[in-house]
């Protein structure tokens, strides 16, 4: 950099009352850094036009700027370097702003949103709805793990994000019959003792995990959403408490179970109490049954189709009818299913 003499400098900074031009704070000269504190906000000039392209290191090129603007600037916001981000060169996924509001709005932990990202690019990204995605390539993507990763597949194969069968991997964009699963699994709470001691080479002694009223109570729930499945696996037998607890079909073992499940859902049916529901899935049990043999995916985009198209009532029994179908193509011969746009992209 030119050299810029001292009386330019405080020109400058008093033309911008100290005021970083970039990100608005008010700056630090560094004589002051000492008593006054913050180092990210001392104060230095810079280039408007950068002399590496002719820019002048005149009073009208020059403004006043804070330590960490000028740092993040040498780095990111040169232009050519960031030519790379540019959509033209075809680097992008294609995805509905519908599926991108209904990911904003479902809850993730961090490791659940990063997965589902990494099988967006792996999958979208490439133009494939579905592809072999190893725990080692989610690694390699996500920084996380690889045994992790597999738990957290595990995770949102469960609540239905994504599907997986064998080795193949889809995200499921059906996202009406998404799990909101945080509200029915009870998860273990726990507290942990304060820290009493620290050792000399200053490894914390790690709290223990101590049972809670709170924990005693989370387990019973569990107990007895334990039971109502199996209930739901034998719908003859008897609830085995007072409480009415609904079984969250979709997360049954059984998959034709699951099957009703998704329907139930995608229909908004309630059940008011195990009877209406156990009588529900004997009445649909046989149509389960048939579709058992395809992917929920595929039974998905059929009720997709359904829901937007049929004007008459139908069952798990339409959705057969249709099972073998296109989709894709009765889409294209339907303008108000294509407009909607669920089958559209991807
Ligand atoms: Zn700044």
């Amino acid at each position: 950099m030119a050299k810029i003499n001292s009386q330019l400098r405080k020109e400058i900074y008093q033309r911008d009352n100290n005021l970083c031009q970039v990100c608005g704070r008010k700056t630090i000269f560094t004589k002051d850094i000492k008593t006054d504190g913050d180092y990210s906000l001392e104060a230095s000039l810079d280039h408007i036009i950068p002399e590496s392209k002719g820019g002048k290191t005149t009073k009208d090129n020059l403004r006043t700027i804070c330590r960490s603007c000028n740092s993040r600037k040498g780095t990111v916001t040169d232009d050519d370097e960031l030519k790379f981000l540019n959509l033209n060169n075809g680097n992008f996924t294609r995805i509905h702003n519908a599926i991108l509001l209904a990911l904003a709005r479902i809850k993730l932990n961090t490791q659940e949103s990063r997965i589902v990202m990494a099988i967006i690019i792996k999958t979208y990204g490439f133009q494939k709805s579905e592809d072999w995605v190893s725990n080692g390539q989610l690694e390699e993507i996500t920084g996380i793990h690889k045994s992790h990763c597999a738990n957290t597949v595990t995770r949102l194969k469960n609540r239905c994000i994504v599907t997986k069968t064998g080795n193949k991997i889809k995200f499921n964009k059906y996202f009406f019959n998404w799990n909101e699963l945080p509200k029915k699994v009870p998860k273990q709470v726990t507290v942990p003792k304060q820290v009493t001691k620290v050792t000399q080479t200053g490894s914390k002694v790690l709290p223990k995990q101590v049972n809670t009223k709170e924990i005693l109570k989370e387990n019973t729930k569990e107990k007895i959403v334990a039971s109502a499945t199996e209930v739901i696996n034998d719908p003859s037998s008897e609830m085995p408490t007072k409480k009415e607890v609904i079984p969250d079909m979709c997360l049954n073992k059984r998959y034709d179970i699951q099957i009703i499940g998704h329907f139930v859902r995608f229909k908004g049916i309630k059940f008011e109490n195990k009877k209406q529901q156990s009588d529900f899935i004997n009445r649909s049990v046989k149509a389960a049954t048939i579709l058992k043999e395809y992917e929920i995916s595929k039974i998905m985009e059929v009720m997709a189709f359904l829901g937007k198209t049929a004007n008459y009532k139908w069952g798990l029994e339409t959705i057969y009818k249709y099972i073998n179908e296109d989709i894709e193509v009765l889409a294209g011969k339907n303008k108000d299913f294509s407009k909607g746009g669920f089958i559209g992209n991807l």
